[in-house]
């Protein structure tokens, strides 16, 4: 727990999922209730006169191109006095002025007096409209702050802006709009004064903000439930996780991931029981490992104490041969204890090869030098053949670990005709070592598995064939180390061929040169 705790970093808050998620949630929420306060609310005054004036101009267009067919001016202004309550006066101009007996139309949507209102402005609009490209648009209210009707007072329009509307925003009352159009047809001028009402919207839009905030506070109470489900589906299997994690830290290598739910946490599960899989083999290997090594320690050991014993209480047991067992023995245990330091230096990496050129074909020629006391002792034959010298950049010491442990292997496995094979040959850019023996072969099955540390395919202990089970990891770990390919070719009861691969540097010579042992 104490270590737990000092693992976390420090000065960093830990916020659970749960709370991660509502704070998204929580964001999203806002910006989607901002978004509706903004357009529904803030700018529900511009869109609401922008659809107003809108209507005006349509109207306008329509009876600008009715212009020339009184009629049907007539018609248009009265259709669209009926469809949007407007109010459309139309009037002919005569000399430059503005007529009552030119009035061509007047529409009312709405009550007649707003035309008695109105009308005593005509003249006044009229220049206005004269005066600002042919287009006036005025807000009046409707009737003052003293509540008596149609005192007519311009409280906004385009007159210094113009093209643009005049948006109120906030009306408390019901306000006017006052749309002006000076229209030219074939010489003759025409005026249309249209009016239509603006409604406050002040009420709706508290109605609408009400409404706005009764959805958010909703909304957010949502989002607090959402994120407390969806958190608990995502830490479900996550916290079912960290139960057998637990576990399998306490070394229950069987333990198993069970938390399914998604794909995630599916690939989590797998890759874990994955991993609890191989730490389980790991903790196998070992525990063989350590019976290995201590029965591998103990044998030669309980023979030296067992021949000492004997030797020190029975004078006539001091012979010669005796202390050959001793010696036996002794150099087993070093070769173990050397193979053992060799392989943990190289898989621990800290034994690092020192590359440098040498000559394989003559380190090849001196080994077998070396073999031949004892080829000559015990009656072994090994023949060597090498097509052409071959130079290689690797670390001597070890190539020449891998070639004394195959020839050690081929020479404890061969068979009844003592005989064992070296072959080097060059091919391309590479020179490829085969060491052949004549024994009994490697089973298919077991082939994969002799690379391993420890691994003997006759479990018996054989004291004839001294091995301490680890010359071939040996072999493969120095090998990789060179990117060096290698491999074994062996048939049951006929023999084995152990062969590596080591690229060629350019000093190889391409003479031919057979040299046999
Ligand atoms: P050991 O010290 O037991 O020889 P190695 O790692 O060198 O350990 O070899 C592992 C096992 O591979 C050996 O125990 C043996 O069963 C098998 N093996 C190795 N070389 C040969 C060979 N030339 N012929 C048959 N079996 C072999």
């Amino acid at each position: 727990m104490e270590a737990e705790k000092n693992a976390r970093p420090k000065g960093r808050i830990r916020i659970g999922i749960k709370w991660k998620m509502f704070m998204i949630l929580f964001a999203f929420v806002s910006v989607f209730v901002f978004a509706i306060w903004l357009f529904q609310i803030q700018m529900l005054h511009y869109f609401y006169q922008t659809a107003k004036f809108n209507e005006l101009d349509k109207v306008a267009k329509e009876i600008s191109l009715a212009l020339g067919d009184d009629n049907k001016v007539i018609t248009v202004a009265e259709t669209s006095a009926d469809e949007f309550s407007n109010d459309v006066w139309v009037y002919r101009i005569e000399d430059g002025r503005l007529n009552e007996n030119n009035k061509l139309v007047h529409s009312d949507g709405t009550r007649e007096e707003i035309g008695y209102f109105l009308e005593p402005n005509f003249e006044d609009l009229y220049e206005r409209a004269l005066a600002n490209k042919n287009k006036y648009v005025a807000i009046v209210p409707m009737r003052n702050f003293k509540g008596s009707y149609y005192e007519f007072k311009i409280i906004a329009d385009n007159a210094n802006d113009a093209g643009s509307y005049p948006y109120i925003s906030g009306n408390v009352r019901t306000l006017n709009v006052i749309h002006v159009n000076v229209m030219e047809h074939k010489g003759e001028s025409y005026v249309l004064f249209q009016r239509a009402s603006i409604s406050p919207l002040v009420t709706m839009i508290s109605m609408l903000e009400n409404q706005v905030m009764f959805t958010g506070v909703l909304l957010v109470i949502f989002v607090l439930i959402m994120a407390a489900i969806m958190a608990k589906l995502i830490t479900k299997p996550i916290e079912q996780i960290n139960r057998s994690a637990k576990s399998l830290a306490l070394g229950k290598y069987d333990t198993e991931f069970e938390g399914r739910g998604y794909r995630e946490i599916d690939e989590l599960s797998d890759t874990l029981n994955f991993a609890a899989h191989e730490l389980s083999k790991n903790d196998r290997l070992q525990k063989d490992l350590i019976s290995n090594v201590s029965h591998d320690l103990r044998t030669p050991l309980t023979m030296i104490k067992g021949y000492s014993e004997v030797m020190r209480d029975i004078p006539d047991e001091n012979t010669p041969e005796n202390v050959q067992v001793i010696i036996d023995e002794t150099t087993r245990l070093t070769d173990l204890v050397n193979d053992m330091l060799d392989l943990s230096k190289l898989q621990a990496g800290s034994r690092a090869p020192d590359m440098r050129e040498f000559c394989l074909s003559e380190m090849l020629r001196s080994t077998m030098y070396r073999y031949e006391k004892l080829t000559m002792q015990d009656g072994y034959t090994i023949e060597l053949s090498i097509d052409k010298n071959a130079y290689v950049i690797a670390d001597s010491t070890m190539i020449l670990q891998v070639i004394y442990n195959l020839i050690n292997n081929a020479i404890n496995y061969s068979g009844d005709d003592k005989h064992v094979s070296v072959v080097q040959k060059l091919s391309g850019d590479t020179v490829i070592v085969s060491i052949t023996d004549t024994g009994e072969g490697i089973a298919e099955e077991n082939i994969p598995l002799i690379w391993d540390r420890y691994y003997k395919v006759d479990k018996v202990h054989r004291r004839a064939t001294v091995g301490t089970g680890l010359g071939l990891s040996i072999v493969k770990e120095i090998l990789e180390l060179h990117n060096a390919t290698y491999g074994v070719t062996s048939t049951l009861g006929k023999g084995s061929t152990f062969w590596f691969e080591l690229k060629t540097s350019d000093s190889s010579e391409y003479d031919v040169e057979l040299v046999d042992f």
